[in-house]
């Protein structure tokens, strides 16, 4: 076990930023772990646990101890005729365990196909996309306290206790940077339980089911997976070839008075039904049980003319104006710089406050 010193980042976030971490180390196993736990470079410095760092931006160097997981490992725990219990390791690539489940046709992953990063980090925001959330199917979370870092102060997080929320969790709130996330346990349907109920991938799946002539329904577990990866190709820079963290901010949830407010002025704006929403903003403990109107942040931006804008180094994709890019060697002050303007404009035209969906760090 290594522990290296100034060691570069860049590589290791999606972002493609710049930065070195004075310490560095990377962990395979349980015992690479807790072997971590007693060293001095654990114990005297902040901590950061890091995935594929698709969603986080370095705002500067890190001044302390960065641990790249790469625990693996997936494994059945039980199984019904209906369902099927599985653990999964925090250092397993997420796809690679959407691929797992739609290989042994395991139903309620596929529509999280391709969200890039680490099983650990998805609990981390609830990782969600075509109507679908990891809440719909985490049984529970497994997490180290940091403080102890014991064994015996392994806990287990069941759903309810994680507070999940649109890209939020206790683990984001009140337990930011406590808990180091170990495994996690699903629990999928070994029966069909298909959601197509996203439009854009249902007119995906329709399209297809009419070149074939009508004739092979589309459907199949492996289907719907594949629809998801094609249609996320299709409209999201892939950070290999333009450096990005995917979504750069979170939509907005405004309750039915506000929208209406803004109906009146902006009658063409789209909005969404969101139940069992969050209010923006609000602490994971805060959870509000209603119904709020969802907002595309994606929407917002582009109004205030900043899709496909270019700054220096960085800008707005062209096709995505959720998405900030680093056109090469951006620093950390122009995303910074980028993003503060992009708030500004869309607080001043909609009085919208944007979150950051990415963990500035
Ligand atoms: C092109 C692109 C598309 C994307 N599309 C989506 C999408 O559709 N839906 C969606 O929800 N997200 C999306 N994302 C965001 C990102 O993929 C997810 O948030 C993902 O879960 C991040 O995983 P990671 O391993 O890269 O996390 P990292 O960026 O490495 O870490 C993110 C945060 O989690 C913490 N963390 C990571 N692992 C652990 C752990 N084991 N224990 C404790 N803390 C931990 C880190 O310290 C950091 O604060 C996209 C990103 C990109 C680049």
């Amino acid at each position: 076990m290594e522990i290296h010193k100034d060691y570069d980042l860049t590589k290791l976030n999606t972002f493609g930023i710049s930065v070195s971490a004075k310490f560095f180390i990377e962990i395979h196993d349980k015992t690479d772990l807790e072997n971590l736990f007693d060293t001095p470079e654990f114990k005297n410095n902040k901590k950061l646990f890091l995935g594929g760092g698709s969603n986080i931006l370095f705002t500067k160097n890190f001044d302390g101890l960065v641990v790249l997981n790469k625990l693996k490992g997936i494994k059945i725990l039980s199984e019904s005729s209906t369902d099927v219990v599985i653990h999964a390791m925090s250092g397993e690539i997420w796809h690679d365990l959407v691929i797992f489940a739609v290989e042994r046709g395991y139903w309620g992953i596929e529509n999280l196909s391709l969200i890039p990063g680490t099983v650990g980090a998805a609990p981390m925001q609830n990782i969600g996309a075509y109507g679908a959330e990891l809440r719909d199917v985490l049984e529970s979370v497994e997490a180290y306290d940091l403080e102890s870092g014991k064994e015996n102060k392994k806990k287990v997080f069941s759903r309810e206790e994680c507070l999940f929320g649109y890209r939020d969790s206790i683990f984001k709130n009140e337990l930011k940077d406590k808990y180091f996330i170990f495994a996690i346990t699903l629990k999928l349907s070994k029966v069909e339980k298909k959601n197509i109920s996203y439009k854009i991938l249902r007119e995906y799946l329709e399209n297809l089911y009419a070149q074939t002539g009508n004739k092979i329904v589309p459907y199949s577990l492996k289907d719907i997976s594949d629809a998801v990866g094609a249609i996320r190709k299709s409209k999201l820079p892939d950070p290999a070839i333009i450096p990005n963290a995917g979504s750069f901010f979170k939509n907005i949830f405004v309750e039915e008075e506000k929208l209406n407010e803004l109906l009146k002025i902006y009658p063409n704006m789209p909005y969404f039904e969101e139940k069992n929403g969050r209010k923006n903003g609000s602490k994971a403990s805060v959870f509000i049980a209603s119904v709020f109107k969802k907002i595309p942040a994606a929407w917002l931006i582009e109004q205030c003319g900043w899709k496909g804008k270019r700054i220096g180094n960085v800008g707005v994709h062209n096709m995505q104006a959720l998405v900030l890019v680093n056109y090469g060697g951006a620093t950390e002050e122009e995303v910074k710089n980028l993003a503060e303007s992009i708030i500004a404009d869309v607080k001043n035209k909609f009085g919208l406050v944007l979150i950051p969906e990415v963990n500035l760090i």
